[in-house]
């Protein structure tokens, strides 16, 4: 029988109360399931390991991780610890050195979910959005210099690289044609960005030429954010630089329901290195500690990483058994409009689980 190690790492926030209930799930289900099991470590990096050390994670931390199958993260970020130090000394730290250059946001309405754009089906929006997740606007490339005196200057420089750009338009692409409509949008802003956006748009030209089965169209990124929400069903498959398509992702779970329920898949496509799949949403002070976060989007990561794993039947299994509990509508976080707690829709969908197979319901 087959034994994945997974590095559980829950972080800062609600992202402790999520994956513990994602680490209690994915116990059902392999135990359910049959014929391959789970092996959870948990590592204590964070904002309390920062406060005890002055890290986020040890400096071997990744020679620590690097291998197990897959991560599973919650969240970084703490009231009182600076966002650039939290995000860089933990998730990023992980992200970047591990090559996980592509992020895969899947946004579509689950089963009894609404929109809130009015009218909007399950049929209307089912989108995947690729974001570039190793260069570009978070490239960290930059400086400060004349500090705290009036004319202090800072400076983020966006970093595209041909390579860096090709290939995640061509994983873009390559996911673009596993799905039934094979159609896939370059998001750009090379109107107003005149060199890294341009060649963003002239790799696409030529790249895109390799895959004559995929319909393709661009917009700018500004106009793409009216088109996600006037004309959500002209919309497949998403790609765009690392701030762009971040910004569009947060956009799309909110027209899904909620950022509560959003997963994402930090790939590193060649196997090189451990992959890491996360809930989109962060630490949410302001519910953390009162045990009514919404664990889907973990739970909803949970189902990616088994996919990554090559367990599609038990990630069926999973997500078919969290749209029955959206589905029935009865066991509900707050953010969607229910009273349920973590540990009732934990609950919930393992029992599911315990009522599902692999062929769904
Ligand atoms: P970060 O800076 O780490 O991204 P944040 O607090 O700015 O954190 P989010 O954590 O993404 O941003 O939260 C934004 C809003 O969405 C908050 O009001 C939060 O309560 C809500 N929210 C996010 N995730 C969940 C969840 N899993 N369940 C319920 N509400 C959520």
């Amino acid at each position: 029988m087959k034994t994945y190690a997974i590095a559980a790492i829950p972080g800062d926030g609600i992202g402790s109360e999520v994956i513990d209930a994602g680490i209690e799930v994915l116990d059902v289900l392999q135990r359910h399931q049959g014929g391959f099991s789970i092996s959870v470590e948990r590592f204590d990096w964070g904002s309390d390991y920062y406060r005890k050390t002055g890290r986020m994670m040890p400096e071997d931390g990744r020679d620590q991780i690097k291998h197990v199958d897959a991560i599973y993260f919650g969240s970084a970020g703490d009231p009182d610890i600076a966002d650039h130090i939290t995000l860089w000394g933990l998730r990023l730290n992980i992200c970047q050195p591990f090559d996980q250059y592509a992020n895969v946001r899947p946004a579509r309405l689950l089963a009894g979910i609404e929109s809130p754009l009015k009218g909007v089906t399950a049929a209307d929006l089912d989108w995947l959005i690729v974001r570039e997740n190793s260069e570009g606007e978070y490239s960290g490339s930059g400086g400060r210099v004349h500090q705290n005196l009036p004319e202090e200057v800072g400076m983020d420089v966006a970093v595209f690289t041909r390579a860096g750009v090709e290939r995640i338009q061509r994983f873009a692409l390559d996911l673009a044609r596993t799905r039934p409509r094979k159609l896939l949008t370059l998001v750009t802003k090379s109107n107003a960005q005149r060199h890294g956006m341009v060649m963003w748009d002239e790799i696409f030209e030529r790249v895109k030429g390799d895959y004559p089965d995929v319909t393709t169209d661009k917009m700018l990124v500004d106009a793409m954010t009216t088109r996600m929400v006037l004309d959500p069903k002209s919309i497949d498959t998403v790609v765009a630089t690392n701030l762009h398509a971040d910004v569009l992702s947060d956009l799309a779970a909110a027209l899904t329901g909620s950022l509560g329920i959003a997963p994402t898949a930090n790939l590193n496509p060649e196997r090189r290195f451990p992959s890491m799949f996360e809930p989109i949403h962060g630490s949410a002070f302001d519910i953390m500690g009162q045990g009514i976060a919404n664990p889907i989007g973990a739970f909803w990561s949970a189902v990616m990483m088994l996919e990554h794993l090559g367990e599609p039947a038990a990630a069926q299994t999973l997500m078919a058994a969290i749209e029955r509990v959206t589905e029935l509508g009865d066991v509900l976080t707050r953010d969607l409009g229910g009273r349920a707690t973590t540990r009732d829709v934990t609950k919930a969908v393992c029992d599911a689980i315990r009522g599902t197979n692999s062929n769904g319901l």
